[in-house]
């Protein structure tokens, strides 16, 4: 922004009061930018707009989980999802319209792909979202665990991370944002070159044969690439990377998935959340019962890894993990790919 002002033949100053006006006072009007002079704001007028994504549907699950699907243009459509926790409020927000991975539990990957959010549309749900909640709710964590990719939209994940810390913008400590991947590792090397936010990896499975047909990238960065680049990410301090494991019922939770699991990530910085399974249309998965998965999770703990489960929230209203889908126009041509080879 500073670049920009300077650009236009302005004091570069004018950035961090720009920023102020937008993201702190939620104003998208530069006629009411009253610290600019009448003549910047007319100019800035013409050349720019501030547009936020608008929102279509706002939907309200029991536990107070909130959802809204943002249209982002003529054809597409995100989620974001706000979860109100005691003392904290979590905003879930997309990096991308659909995904170009094929993980086979996940239903965003069945929506295909149509491309990249911008910057403006990356910040703009956290925009959204906090004029929606008003000035009582406040949202203090952000993870990038919506729909897509993040590590696959790099410059612009970076760029709105960058506002999400901003002490004109957000100014959320880089331990309240979260950015999860399923693994692309040269992009997590670059990753740790730019920022330290908190890490969170799609792990799902102790080892490459399984984790090749769960999480699919796994095939081109196998887990000898992945875990050393999660360990290179989080340094020498005491910083861990949160491992996520879905609970699939017969496939990954058995106690012998637990002691390989506890095994591969010996020497690595991490903890385990283990996720239930949220069930979507054909999905060719259950969810482990809550017996196997307390089971799955002492022994975990017992192999010394701090583990956790993550509580289900706004299932209701599909807006769990692994349950955001908008409305993808795909252009990745991914059904029509499927059908050939189911035929
Ligand atoms: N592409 C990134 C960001 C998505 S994060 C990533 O893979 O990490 C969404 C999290 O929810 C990921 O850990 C993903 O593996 C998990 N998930 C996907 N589908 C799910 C489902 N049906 N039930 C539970 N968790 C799911």
């Amino acid at each position: 922004m500073e670049d920009y002002f300077r650009a236009i033949g302005e004091k570069p100053f004018r950035a961090a009061q720009v920023l102020q006006w937008i993201h702190q006072r939620g104003v998208t009007d530069f006629d009411a930018m009253s610290n600019l002079s009448k003549a910047l704001r007319a100019r800035l007028a013409e050349l720019g707009e501030i547009r936020p994504p608008e929102i279509v549907v706002d939907q309200l699950a029991s536990d107070g989980t909130r959802k809204w699907l943002m249209q982002v243009d003529a054809v597409n459509r995100i989620e974001t999802v706000f979860i109100p926790e005691e003392g904290r409020g979590t905003l879930c927000i997309s990096s991308q319209v659909g995904c170009a991975l094929e993980c086979s539990f996940c239903s965003t990957a069945r929506q295909g792909f149509n491309r990249n959010l911008g910057v403006a549309e990356i910040i703009g749900q956290l925009w959204a979202a906090q004029q929606a909640l008003g000035t009582e709710t406040r949202i203090t964590n952000v993870v990038l665990m919506g729909m897509g990719e993040p590590l696959l939209n790099f410059a612009n994940v970076v760029a709105a991370v960058d506002l999400m810390l901003d002490d004109y913008a957000y100014s959320l400590s880089k331990r309240r944002v979260t950015l999860s991947t399923s693994g692309v590792v040269p992009a997590l090397e670059r990753l740790a070159e730019v920022t330290d936010i908190s890490l969170a990896v799609s792990l799902h499975a102790p080892d490459n044969a399984l984790r090749d047909e769960l999480v699919p990238i796994n095939r081109k960065y196998p887990l000898e690439e992945l875990l050393p680049a999660c360990k290179r990410y989080v340094g020498e301090g005491r910083r861990k990377v949160t491992m996520e494991y879905v609970m699939l019922e017969g496939v990954n939770d058995t106690p012998a998935h637990a002691r390989a699991l506890v095994k591969r990530l010996a020497g690595i910085p991490s903890k385990v959340n283990l996720i239930p399974f949220n069930p979507f249309p054909q999905s060719p998965y259950r969810c482990s019962s809550p017996e196997t998965i307390a089971r799955f999770s002492e022994i975990l703990q017992k192999g010394g890894l701090i583990t956790t489960t993550r509580k289900t929230r706004g299932e209701d209203i599909d807006a769990a993990c692994g349950q955001l889908v908008g409305k993808v126009l795909d252009k990745s041509k991914r059904h029509v790919r499927i059908e050939a080879a189911t035929r």
